[in-house]
């Protein structure tokens, strides 16, 4: 009897790439995050650097190693050029390569394939939506509907391509579920609480949080309220320690983002520990 080697996995080449992607994807939010906001194009003009104008070569605008090797400064006028940069990009690469080895087994099926195009499309949004949000106190529909069209299209290809539309009922729930909450809450606080960018972003990362499982959306969802809520309170101590008013109003663009890439290794284990915890 003779035994078929198995087929190399797939996951470590993938990951490579997932990460080289990841660093010019991240280097492309961060002048989506600079510009958008703005209301310019993406595309043109090439970057320049703020303070002296000049042009950034294309030697000086390769992701993180061309600040490292620039130790972070212009190179015509030695402005210093903000550590964000970098961060952001490296940031991107690394919840890139994250999510190829959460989500991608050793032999993907399409429908494997794309969810991993509608997580990582999260990401590649998501970092700069958080950035502005944080900066701004707001989500561009810009940004946050070129991320719908591609979480759509990875969720909708994927399963189509897996020849089962089936798969497409829980990514709805979520998206539902998500939209309902945010939106309900946006109604009731008349938009004090949650801004329609909020409302707006929430069904994207609903249906990418609902492929993973209803139990994980609904889990990622509950984690963004929970992590606002602490980290709400604990501004409003540190204010008063400090004797200064507490912030009007904290950005929850950050919080939905960030529960729903949570969700990715916590929340269907989280959904199933709380079903075994009340019986069912
Ligand atoms: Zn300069």
């Amino acid at each position: 009897m003779t035994t078929l080697d198995p087929l190399p996995s797939l996951v470590p080449l993938a990951a490579l790439l997932a990460g080289l992607l990841g660093l010019a994807m991240g280097s492309f939010g961060t002048v989506v995050a600079h510009r958008v906001p703005a209301g310019r194009s993406v595309v043109r003009p090439r970057s320049a650097c703020p303070a002296c104008g000049h042009e950034v070569r294309e030697r000086d605008n390769v992701p993180v190693l061309s600040w490292v090797l620039l130790h972070g400064r212009c190179r015509d006028c030695a402005a210093p050029i903000p550590w964000r940069y970098p961060a952001l990009e490296a940031g991107t690469a690394v919840l890139f390569v994250l999510l190829v080895v959460a989500l991608l087994p050793a032999l993907p099926t399409p429908w494997d394939a794309g969810r991993l195009l509608a997580w990582l499309a999260v990401v590649a949004g998501g970092v700069p939506l958080v950035a502005v949000d944080l900066a701004e106190h707001r989500l561009p529909f810009a940004v946050t509907g070129w991320t719908a069209v591609f979480v759509t299209a990875g969720l909708v290809g994927g399963a189509l391509a897996e020849g089962d539309r089936a798969l497409l009922a829980d990514p709805l729930a979520g998206a539902a579920a998500w939209f309902i909450v945010v939106g309900g809450l946006h109604v009731l606080t008349r938009g004090r609480g949650m801004g329609l960018g909020d409302v707006a972003l929430a069904p994207v990362l609903g249906a990418a949080a609902g492929s993973l499982g209803v139990g994980a959306a609904l889990v990622g969802l509950a984690g963004a309220f929970v992590a606002g809520a602490l980290v709400g309170t604990a501004l409003i101590v540190a204010g008063r320690a400090r004797r200064r008013p507490a912030p009007r109003m904290l950005p929850f663009g950050p919080f939905l983002v960030g529960a729903a890439l949570l969700a990715v290794p916590c929340g269907q284990p989280l959904a199933d520990a709380y079903l075994r915890l009340v019986g069912l």
